[in-house]
C-alpha cells in the first residue's frame, strides 16, 4: 500500500476508535480527503484506495483537479470547503457536489440560479464562525437562525440545506478542542427544534477529528493526515 493509501487506513482506524467510544456506527461520519496543495495524482491514489468524497479549499485550483479525475470514476464526490466569492459560484453550481462555506444569503441565492437542472441539487452547509475571532469567515452563530431560513426556503431542486460546518480555533487539550463542536451541535439542534430538517455537522480535522466525533460531527475533513505535511504557506486552517 502506498503512503496515501497507508493514512486513509489510518484515519479511518482514528474514526472507528472514537466511533466506538461515542457508541456511534462508523458507517455515521464521511471521511472528506482535502487536498489543497496536493495534486491530482495524490487524489487519483486516494480514490485508488476506495476514497470518494475530495474536499478543495481553492475554486481555480480545485476544476482541474475535478476534470483530471473525471474519467477515472462517476461517483467521486466534490465538496467546495474554502471562501466562495461571487464571481466563482457559477464554475462551483457546474462542478462541485457540495458547498460547506455558504456564509451568506447571496451566495446561496446565486448557487441556486445557477446549479444545471440536470444535476442533483447542490449540498449546502452554513460556515459558522464558531470561535468568534474577526479574522476567520462564517456568520456569527445569532444571526444563523435567519441565514438557516432564508437558505432553506430557497426554491427546491437545485440546492438543498444539509447542516452546519465549523473551522474552530486549533486548541491542544482535548476537552479545549471539544467545546467549538459542541457548540455548533447545539446551533444544528435549535435549527432542528424550529423545523428545519437538517442531518450535518461539516467538524473535526486532522488534529481534532476524535473530539469532532465525540460532538457528532458526520463529516470530518482530513488533508494531512492523509496527504502528509503542507508546506507552511498554504496552511489554511
Ligand atoms: C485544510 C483544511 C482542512 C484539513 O486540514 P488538516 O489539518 O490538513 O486535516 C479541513 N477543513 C478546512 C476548511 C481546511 O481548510
Amino acid at each position: 500500500m502506498g503512503s496515501i493509501g497507508a493514512g486513509l487506513q489510518e484515519v479511518k482506524g482514528r474514526i472507528a476508535r472514537a466511533c466506538a467510544a461515542a457508541g456511534r456506527s462508523a458507517q455515521s461520519v464521511t471521511l472528506l480527503a482535502v487536498g489543497k496543495t496536493f495534486g491530482a495524482d495524490a487524489l487519483r491514489a486516494a480514490a485508488a484506495a476506495g476514497q470518494r468524497d475530495f474536499g478543495e479549499n481553492y475554486v481555480q485550483e480545485a476544476l482541474p483537479k475535478i476534470a483530471a479525475l473525471a474519467g477515472l470514476r462517476a461517483d467521486l464526490r466534490w465538496h467546495l470547503i474554502g471562501p466562495l466569492q461571487s464571481n466563482k459560484t457559477r464554475a462551483v453550481a457546474e462542478a462541485f457536489d457540495w458547498v460547506h462555506s455558504v456564509d451568506r444569503l447571496k451566495i446561496a441565492q446565486r448557487l441556486a440560479e445557477q446549479r444545471p437542472p440536470g444535476l442533483a441539487p447542490l449540498q449546502l452547509c452554513l460556515q459558522v464562525n464558531v470561535s468568534g475571532e474577526a479574522s476567520k469567515s462564517g456568520v456569527a452563530p445569532a444571526d444563523l437562525p435567519a441565514l438557516a431560513r432564508a437558505v432553506a426556503a430557497l426554491p427546491p431542486g437545485r440546492v438543498r440545506l444539509r447542516g452546519l460546518m465549523g473551522i474552530p480555533e486549533p486548541a491542544g487539550d482535548y476537552e479545549a478542542q471539544r467545546a467549538p463542536h459542541r457548540a455548533l451541535r447545539e446551533l444544528l439542534a435549535a435549527l432542528n427544534a424550529e423545523g428545519l430538517a437538517l442531518d450535518t455537522l461539516s467538524m473535526g480535522m486532522s488534529a481534532d477529528l476524535e473530539a469532532a466525533v465525540a460532538e457528532g460531527a458526520t463529516i470530518v475533513r482530513v488533508g494531512s493526515a492523509i496527504f502528509g505535511a503542507r508546506p507552511a504557506a498554504h496552511f489554511y486552517g
